[in-house]
């Protein structure tokens, strides 16, 4: 228990009371005693209970085995490291692709009374030389790592100086050349189990599909790992997508009637893009910073960093943001273009509610980003395996756009996991209705057909709609046989059928040029009448349908609740400053409200409270007392 901090008094026991039968007998197939875990835990940690497979997990790698750990985004696979480095012997070593982030978690370790410490190229060698010796003298047990420094020849060399306790490969996703989060040097880290073929391993990673597993498996051989996979579902995420019409308005009253002062991501495929919209949203009167790699590695450590620490900024990023990013209290993920797969939509709205209040994915989604995919994929110079993968993984981020089942279940599905209906997504919220397109799909076929498959949709909508333009006569379109002979239905109307045509591969779009949509083999049977289709009637969106997100204090509280939850938020951010930290880094929102909650009276009763450990309890307790007694009255 080398890690214990010494102020952790016998009221911390009381916690763990529920499962005390559970103490003392060691589990069957290990020989560490999880009261050990469970009491780091505790103590440290100031949590209850332990989540899901974090038990399991720990179990596993305390008492020497390899394990491949999935678990999604805010799972808590931190811990199944963290703890079981504390467990045993010697130093845990973190090999993590983030440097940025480095620094964070070791804060937060050491807010928590864990003796951790990180090296990367961002530190002066004086810094760095003091860690290696603390290392060595056996005064750290949990260091982070990044892969480069960690495989050069005189890390290598001090590492057979030291007592290693694990090696946990976080974002292990990073070894997939087919992922868009490859890093070669993750590629060699098969070294460590070549060099240190005793040393435990864990990789972990919230990327789930067969074909990362397999590659995370060979690459760092992990063939006789034990894969624990946890279920992907992310119950406390409300999913919607809408059919983009004007995607800025559309974000701004997302934004302005959900989420109000509420700190979110908004992705966009373009760094231009990102620019433009963060641009237009601070015109808007919104906190919102821009993120992508073009920028300065300055610029973008310092909106890093203020998204970290303020409360309630918006982050408008390119997929190059977020992996990593811990920040328990973002309350909404919003895409403004199409995901290029699904897992790495997952990935990305993952990142809303880690802290597991209610948090919203939402996504505008059109014909004009299917085109737009269409074309990067074909037009890249990856070769034909490689454009066959993203193909697929496009198809199946289409098929999840256009569902009229529940879209937590093709989410999960994808990963592999059956359920029911969710009841919190907004097709089981507002079920969209279907209608027989057979007649419809047809004429717009025939369209494409007799203008020569030469044409985009908003054209061929023309036709349909009988536009009389100059373009129109010069080209001979107002003589075609389906000229005006789509009049029932308006321009969105169409819009949204050429959408469906192009996502179920009815259509193709022409990649080579501006995006014509060709026919293919499937188009036929429809255009000659002898195969039904069903579209998806867009549903208008209701307002009010996403979360309510806002943590409120509930109503049956008393009066003053509010000025209580006020008075710790004030308390948090003049601690946070002090420590130069995060707020979330010294207690979490729903530790806030427990706190109202409950009203403790004593530091026994505070130490009841999750999220507080031993360490906080004694930095903060008497602070946290004092607020809460002047509120007693
Ligand atoms: P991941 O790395 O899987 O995305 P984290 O390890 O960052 O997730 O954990 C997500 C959040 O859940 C963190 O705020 C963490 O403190 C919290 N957490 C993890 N395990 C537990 C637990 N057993 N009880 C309560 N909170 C937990
Ligand atoms: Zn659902």
């Amino acid at each position: 228990m080398k890690h214990m901090p010494e102020t952790a008094g016998p009221e911390r026991l009381s916690k763990v009371h529920g499962l005390a039968t559970n103490l003392g007998a060691p589990h069957q197939a290990y020989p560490i005693k999880m009261s050990n875990a469970l009491t780091i835990l505790n103590q440290t940690f100031g949590y209850p209970v332990f989540r899901g497979e974090q038990e399991a997990i720990i179990g596993h790698i305390a008492s020497g085995g390899d394990a491949l750990v999935l678990m999604p985004t805010g799972g808590g696979k931190s811990l199944c490291f963290q703890i079981p480095a504390l467990l045993r012997d010697g130093v845990g070593i973190v090999v993590s692709p983030l440097i940025a982030l480095m620094q964070n978690q070791v804060d937060q370790l050491k807010q928590l009374g864990v003796r951790a410490d990180f090296l990367n190229s961002t530190q002066l060698i004086a810094e760095s030389e003091r860690v290696q010796r603390d290392v060595l003298a056996g005064k750290i047990d949990l260091l982070y790592v990044a892969p480069e420094r960690l495989l050069t020849p005189s890390f290598l060399q001090l590492m057979e100086r030291m007592t290693i306790a694990l090696f946990a490969i976080d974002e292990a996703h990073c070894v997939s050349q087919w992922g868009h989060d490859f890093r070669p040097e993750y590629l060699q880290l098969s070294i460590l189990h070549e060099r240190f073929p005793n040393v435990p391993r864990i990789a972990l990673t919230a990327t789930a599909d067969q074909l990362t597993r397999g590659e995370m498996i060979e690459r760092l051989k992990l063939e006789d790992a034990r894969i624990f996979i946890s279920s992907f579902d992310r119950p406390n995420i409300r999913y919607t997508v809408v059919e983009k019409q004007d995607a800025r308005q559309q974000l701004l009253n997302f934004l302005r009637e959900e989420h109000p002062g509420d700190a979110g991501i908004i992705y966009c495929l373009s760094r231009k893009k990102v620019d433009e919209t963060a641009h237009w949203l601070k015109g808007q009167g919104i906190a919102a910073l821009p993120y992508h790699a073009g920028m300065d590695s300055e610029s973008r450590r310092r909106n890093q960093d203020k998204f970290l620490r303020d409360d309630g900024i918006i982050m408008v990023a390119t997929i190059a943001f977020g992996m990593g990013i811990d920040k328990p209290d973002v309350r909404f993920v919003a895409h403004l273009d199409l995901p290029k797969s699904v897992e790495g939509y997952y990935q990305e709205t993952g990142r809303a509610g880690r802290d597991g209040q209610p948090a919203n994915a939402w996504m505008t989604y059109g014909l004009a980003d299917v085109v737009q995919l269409s074309r990067m994929i074909e037009q890249s110079d990856a070769d034909e395996a490689h454009k066959r993968v993203e193909r697929h993984k496009l198809d199946a981020m289409l098929g999840f756009c256009e569902t009229v089942t529940c879209r937590r279940q093709i989410l999960l599905q994808y990963f592999g996991e059956a359920g029911s209906a969710c009841g919190n997504c907004d097709t089981c919220i507002n079920p969209p209705l279907t209608w027989d397109g057979s007649l419809a799909a047809q004429q717009a076929l025939s369209t494409v057909y007799r203008t020569g498959q030469r044409f985009g949709a908003g054209h061929l909508i023309d036709v349909l709609l009988g536009k009389i333009t100059d373009r129109m006569k010069s080209l001979g379109h107002d003589r075609l046989k389906t000229f005006g002979l789509g009049k029932d239905f308006d321009d969105k109307r169409w819009r949204s059928v050429f959408r469906q045509l192009v996502a179920t591969g009815l259509l193709r779009v022409d990649v080579t040029g501006y995006g014509a949509l060709l026919l293919n083999e499937t188009s036929r049977p429809v255009l000659r009448g002898e195969q039904t289709v069903r579209f998806r009637q867009e549903v208008e969106v209701e307002k009010k349908k996403t979360a309510k997100t806002r943590s409120k204090v509930p109503l049956d509280l008393p009066q003053d609740s509010h000025e209580l939850l006020e008075a710790l938020r004030t308390l948090r951010r003049k601690l946070a400053e002090q420590h130069g930290v995060p707020s979330f880094v010294i207690f979490h929102d729903s530790t806030l409200m427990q706190l109202v909650m409950q009203r403790p009276r004593n530091r026994a009763q505070l130490a009841e409270i999750s999220g507080i450990g031993a360490q906080k309890l004694e930095r903060y307790g008497a602070a946290l007392l004092d607020v809460l007694k002047a509120h007693a009255a």
